[in-house]
């Protein structure tokens, strides 16, 4: 109401049911403080028990109580859907994936056409075409040499030729035509590719078409796990043995140095694990190695075997150089600090 009558006073008092004779509405009562269809909207609305109090009613719950969500909805302004870009959004989807395509259907991806909103040219030429073209959107997404080529490949199987039409259209066209799709022609390409693939991997192993039977041996297909015992070698009679190892998680560049020293007859001196950050596998083997051997001579145990499961570092040990300038630095202070023992090294 107080946006239909703006003007109108706010801090009314007037109750409800002086609007009510003979329960029913008294419209032209109505109609002296209200627009005629306003007064002849009201008439519709059933009364009820004239007698209760007024009370406030929210008419979007069915309760009658005010929630957000509905008062939200009330203001918000909705954007017309896009049921086409929403089938991005797919767990079988990698996200990167989705998020890529949404992008592009939204075209901010930045690119030729893209920076050109915002007044600055970058004036970039694409590399796919024997006649180099504006990097556009559309241009390196569809209408490209090899781009027209990459759509072909799988478009051709569903019976559709890929035309030089830009992104929103091809992905338009294809939504819109797929009951003219041959899927068939297309789950047989990827059948026998995968046929293919996976007899390089699993020689005795026979995908058979249709498609849904390899779907169904597939998911039966696992990885054969080999697996050896190695067992901790007792080190020569008085002397110790130092075993290290380091792990490398080539995501974020964290890793973990551990180790033990232990007597001849395998009881326990010292144990470490330390975070540490690494630039790769070897370089966590190697400052494992250098962190064991630096306690043990600080510790005054002279005499031991270090024992490592990286060849990489061991060689390198034995050799007293490496091969990697990354790892030059640390195998240099690990090789000085084994001056001053007698040390034999192991692999395991
Ligand atoms: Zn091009």
């Amino acid at each position: 109401m107080a946006y239909l009558i703006p003007e109108a006073s706010k801090s009314s008092k007037l109750p409800v049911k002086n609007f009510i004779k003979n329960g029913k509405w008294n419209t032209d009562k109505l109609k002296t403080i209200l627009s005629n269809h306003i007064a002849e909207h009201i008439n519709t609305i059933g009364i009820g028990n004239s007698n209760l109090k007024d009370q406030v009613f929210w008419d979007l719950t069915n309760y009658g109580k005010y929630s957000n969500k509905t008062a939200w909805n009330l203001v918000r302004f909705r954007n017309t859907k896009q049921p086409l870009i929403n089938k991005v959004w797919h767990n079988s989807i990698p996200f990167k994936m989705s998020f890529l395509a949404w992008r592009i259907w939204k075209r901010k991806v930045p690119f030729e056409d893209v920076i050109l909103k915002f007044g600055k040219h970058l004036d970039s030429k694409c590399y796919c075409c024997t006649v180099a073209r504006d990097q556009t959107i559309d241009h390196v997404f569809s209408q490209g040499t090899i781009t027209s080529k990459v759509w072909n490949l799988f478009v051709s199987p569903l019976g559709i030729k890929h035309s030089h039409l830009s992104v929103r259209h091809v992905i338009n066209f294809w939504y819109g035509n797929q009951k003219k799709f041959r899927i068939y022609k297309l789950e047989n390409l990827v059948g026998r590719s995968l046929q293919m693939a996976i007899h390089n991997t699993f020689q005795k192993y026979n995908l058979i078409l249709p498609w849904k039977d390899i779907c169904q041996d597939m998911y039966k297909l696992n990885p054969v796990i080999k697996t050896q015992v190695v067992c901790w070698q007792k080190p020569d009679t008085g002397s110790t043995k130092l075993n290290t190892d380091g792990s490398f998680n080539n995501n974020n560049g964290k890793a973990g140095l551990g180790g033990a020293l232990r007597y001849d007859n395998g009881d326990l001196i010292m144990a470490f694990s330390i975070k540490a950050h690494c630039n790769n596998h070897n370089i966590a083997e190697a400052k494992a190695a250098w962190y064991g051997i630096n306690w043990c001579l600080q510790n005054g145990y002279n005499n031991f075997t270090i024992e490592s499961d990286s060849t990489v570092i061991t060689d390198m040990l034995k050799n007293k150089k490496a091969s990697n300038f990354r790892l030059n630095k640390i195998i240099q202070d690990t090789t000085e600090l084994l001056r001053q023992a007698t040390v034999k090294h192991t692999y395991c």
